[in-house]
């Protein structure tokens, strides 16, 4: 028997900076509608107006694609159940509302702040469950007339059977939540406005979702949708309940949930520090998913056509950034040179960096690009590498500058500087020879040797290939700075 075609969705609210958690939960909808050949539907839940914006909006999308990511239906692809923003389906939730309450699945619940919060505190104090307690269910005619001629708004509540709500997690297994813990829930406020408890499931089902993959946050909600799915079923309006998965919490610093406001979790950080998208993607399917124990490292090809959610794992991860940065360095020297090259691009020009544009020189950077590749863990690291390429002259700290230069570097720059001047400046093997023979000339091995060539020439202490960097940046320049730090060491 064919089994349905897959249709899942990525559903973010548009407030705020897009986090990692988010994109994980997007990439394994992505992996798994890719996988099964199914749709992706991209929604926007935008019906939060005092906290969605349309700055946030712009964001998601914009990165969504810096991601790679594409969906079948959704914001400016458009599809048959469109309008894909919730602020733009009012009138299909206040449908569905109605019927809703006609039909005895939920009404009005008269109930003010301060008696739901009194007969909170008493339930609690009584030891009993302290949810809503069903207070507005059957009230009469009468006392409907009277809360009205009260002033009263109602908001509009949902009735949830008195009997548990059971389902199979494709993560977790078989969840069963008990009537008492999952009371009688607002789907409408006061106002009018829809809320996520409703438009949520409401949208899922008028789209067809099969599979809700989605945070453990939300598993809280999954037996309440479910009851409102019956519902929904019951009034025509869906066909099946789809099947749930909640992917694992992540764990950030000292083993606490990583928050939205962590700067660890913002995508925009990630981005601007140069990672790779597919370094990161690659990174956030390890949180809660692996393509074998001994593969750490993999295209999203090889994820896609691997990734089932029957294998994620239902236990907290632990975001390593440390990894994470390992894990892109990987990818960088995956890269065709020639790509790499391009990616560099926004690194090697203001603001990021401190030459003038007219300095940067395109053959230096061709030349010294395969040498950098093999060194960044990611984009951004690749400035301060090169500088000494575009600058003027080498910036010089203090800390590096006093680590090299010892007792006796003069003369062994001195001894460098002339064989470097008979050295052939078209081969880095030459160049180095010529350090290595004025290292022996001093009782030095090439390690101590080249320190202080290396801080004359490019001011640090670590960087990119010594000889390779000398043989870029040429032999004027490099003579002429070996020539300053000799003149700096004699001042
Ligand atoms: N808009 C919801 C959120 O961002 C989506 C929840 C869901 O996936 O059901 O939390
Ligand atoms: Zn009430």
């Amino acid at each position: 028997m064919a089994s349905a075609p897959v249709r899942v969705r990525f559903c973010p609210s548009p407030t705020g900076n897009p986090h990692v958690g988010l994109v994980r939960t997007a990439l394994f909808n992505w992996a798994f509608a890719k996988h099964h050949q199914g749709t992706l539907v991209f929604r926007i839940e935008d019906t939060d107006a005092a906290r969605d914006s349309e700055e946030s909006y712009n964001q998601l999308l914009d990165s969504m694609r810096w991601l790679g990511f594409d969906w079948d239906e959704g914001p400016e692809v458009g599809g048959p159940h469109a309008p894909y923003r919730q602020s733009q389906r009012m009138d299909i939730y206040r449908d569905v509302a109605r019927k809703l309450l006609d039909g005895g699945y939920a009404y009005h619940c008269y109930c003010s702040q301060d008696e739901l919060d009194a007969r909170r505190e008493a339930a609690r104090a009584a030891g009993k469950p302290s949810g809503y307690d069903g207070h507005c269910r059957e009230l009469t005619a009468a006392q409907v007339e009277q809360y009205q001629a009260q002033g009263r708004e109602p908001i509009v509540r949902f009735r949830m059977p008195d009997e548990p709500i059971t389902f199979t997690d494709l993560v977790r297994g078989e969840i069963t939540y008990q009537p008492e813990n999952v009371p009688d829930y607002g789907i409408v406020r006061a106002n009018g406005a829809p809320l996520y408890t409703l438009v949520n499931p409401v949208d899922d089902a008028l789209m067809e979702i099969t599979h809700v993959l989605r945070g453990e946050d939300l598993l809280s909600s999954t037996p309440r949708q479910i009851a409102l799915y019956k519902a929904l079923i019951e009034l025509g309006v869906a066909k099946e309940i789809p099947a749930f998965g909640h992917l694992p919490y992540v764990m950030g610093e000292g083993n606490k949930k990583l928050s939205k406001r962590d700067p660890q979790s913002s995508l925009n950080l990630y981005r601007e520090r140069g990672f790779l998208p597919e370094g990161l993607l690659n990174y956030l399917s390890l949180l809660g998913w692996s393509l074998s124990a001994d593969q750490d490292v993999f295209t999203i090809d090889e994820m896609v056509a691997a990734f089932d959610v029957s294998d994620v794992n239902p236990n907290p991860a632990r975001f390593d950034l440390k990894k994470c940065e390992a894990i892109n360095a990987d990818h960088i020297r995956m890269l065709d040179v020639k790509d790499f090259a391009e990616r560099c691009r926004p690194w090697l020009q203001p603001p990021h960096a401190p030459w003038a544009p007219e300095a940067f020189d395109e053959a230096k950077w061709q030349a010294i690009a395969p040498h950098a590749q093999t060194r960044v863990k990611v984009l951004s690291e690749i400035t301060d590498n090169v500088d000494f390429l575009f600058l003027p002259e080498p910036v010089f700290d203090e800390a590096s500058w006093n680590k090299a230069m010892k007792e006796g570097s003069d003369a062994l720059l001195r001894t460098a500087r002339e064989n470097l001047a008979a050295a052939d400046w078209t081969s880095a093997e030459s160049l180095k020879e010529a350090v290595l023979a004025a290292g022996e000339a001093h009782g030095l091995k090439l390690g101590k040797a080249q320190a202080p060539v290396r801080v004359a020439v490019t001011g640090r202490t670590v960087g990119l290939p010594l000889f390779e960097s000398l043989e870029v940046l040429g032999k004027e320049k490099s003579l002429a700075r070996i020539d300053a730090a000799l003149a700096r060491l004699a001042g």
